[in-house]
């Protein structure tokens, strides 16, 4: 298959083809023509898959071929939940649109509006954005969506996820209702099918990979290994593997910090990413790391969330998700595009409960090894931890209760500490 016989536009092959694109990926095959035909489009697609040209190129073709307005209304509306996949998804707007007459923004929090509404005030045709700010602005009457004919929901469960579902609403209530509608998630929950069922019309459904599945390129490893000997034990794995761009996820941002000043401490060069940090911390970070001058990049999840950081080797759990499916999110970070990658995670005793979760999620079990020196601790307990569990989602199955429900003596609620709680909560609400 490729990109001629989907259908698209000179102009839009002859972009792909800059960006060294060879045949289109599964997802792509599948969403494009149907995109094209002007149906709305329930996809189920992780990061790392293509989604993102999946839905810009056939959304890129329509909106040059529709008539276009003397002032550019703002025609195309594509709503990520977190500033990089925002940032990520303008940038592969731009470079699919090299060839066509059309323009674009982002827009998000933690950074001045006003460089974002002079651009908005010039006309654009395709706007990127968190919520967050697209609120702010909108009430400011500093935009309009009145005119839109493209809707896109990106990374929709992670929206729900980080407590979007209100302002998803509210946005929603400014469009038109004549519109095209493109949603796409990573799983498809009770919830996401009911968000999808307010939105889209006659959807077609499209799976890029089988639900709640790792990518079958990658190689999934568990070292079982005592809880204060994972510093040392990265250590070596980095240094012995000579390993040059390693993608590392802590649970909490005060984990993120600790384990980037040891590392740095080791003389490996580490950023840490995470929602406290400025937005041009994270783009300085971001911008080291896939430059190759910074080599470790700590990250949560939610600051991860969306990275693209192509043909990644290495990604490592530091400590397990409490949330099964940060897993596949995770380890989606390498991989990626059919390129083979190889996730490690470094497991505790109190972790064994996460890791069980997990292989039932992935369905299989995952190769287990000890590296000599850093065993795991024979007298560690196999409770899950109790701090840093705070958060609005809903955590493991197993023997963990979610929050409101009836908790057992061993599972109450811990006293939360600001700093050591999994970060999982929205970043651009602050502007
Ligand atoms: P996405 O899932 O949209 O974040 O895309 C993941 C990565 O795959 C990005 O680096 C894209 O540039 C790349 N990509 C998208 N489509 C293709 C394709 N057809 N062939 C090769 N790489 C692609």
């Amino acid at each position: 298959m490729s990109f001629k016989s989907l259908g698209l536009s000179e102009a839009l092959l002859k972009a792909v083809n800059k960006q060294g694109y060879t045949s289109p990926s599964s997802i792509q095959e599948k969403a494009i023509p149907l995109i094209l035909e002007g149906r709305d489009l329930l996809a189920s697609a992780q990061t790392g898959t293509g989604k993102t040209a999946g839905f810009t190129l056939p959304m890129l073709q329509l909106l040059s071929q529709a008539p276009q307005f003397r002032q550019r209304p703002v025609r195309a509306l594509v709503l990520t939940p977190t500033r990089e996949l925002a940032a990520q998804v303008y940038e592969n707007v731009k470079q699919y649109s090299a060839f066509l007459d059309i323009k674009s923004v982002v827009i998000f929090g933690g950074v001045n509006q006003k460089p974002q509404v002079a651009t908005l005030r010039n006309g654009v045709d395709i706007l990127v954005a968190t919520p967050g700010r697209l609120l702010d602005l909108h009430n400011q009457r500093l935009l309009s969506l009145s005119k839109i004919e493209f809707f896109v929901l990106d990374e929709a469960d992670r929206m729900l996820d980080m407590g979007f579902l209100k302002d998803i609403k509210k946005i929603i209530a400014c469009l038109p209702h004549k519109r095209q509608n493109l949603l796409f998630s990573a799983t498809f929950s009770k919830e996401i099918k009911e968000l999808a069922t307010g939105i889209l019309h006659h959807p077609v459904m499209v799976e890029a990979t089988p639900e709640n599945t790792t990518v079958v390129a990658i190689n999934q490893k568990v070292y079982r290994v005592a809880k204060d000997k994972k510093t040392g034990l990265l250590i070596k794995l980095i240094s012995e593997g000579n390993w040059q761009q390693v993608l590392v996820f802590t649970r909490t941002k005060h984990g993120a910090n600790k384990l980037a000043k040891k590392l740095v401490s080791s003389q490996i060069s580490t950023a840490a990413i995470h929602g406290n940090k400025s937005q041009g911390a994270r783009t300085k970070a971001l911008a080291g790391f896939k430059n190759g001058s910074v080599r470790v990049l700590v990250a949560t999840d939610i600051a991860a969330r969306g990275l693209d950081i192509p043909l990644l080797p290495h990604v490592i759990n530091f400590e397990l998700p409490n949330i099964s499916e940060d897993y596949i999110h995770r380890i989606g970070r390498t991989g990626r595009a059919g390129a083979s990658g190889e996730a490690l995670s470094l497991v505790s005793a109190d972790e064994t409960t996460y890791l069980r979760d997990i292989e039932k999620l992935v369905g299989e079990k995952i190769a287990m090894s000890i590296i000599e020196g850093f065993e795991p601790d024979p007298n560690a307990s196999t409770e899950p931890k109790k701090q840093g569990q705070g958060g609005n989602r809903q955590r493991n199955s197993g023997s963990q209760k979610s929050k409101g429900s009836n908790r057992t003596s061993t599972h109450r609620r811990p006293r939360r500490n600001k700093e050591n709680r999994p970060e999982n909560r929205p970043d651009d609400r602050r502007h």
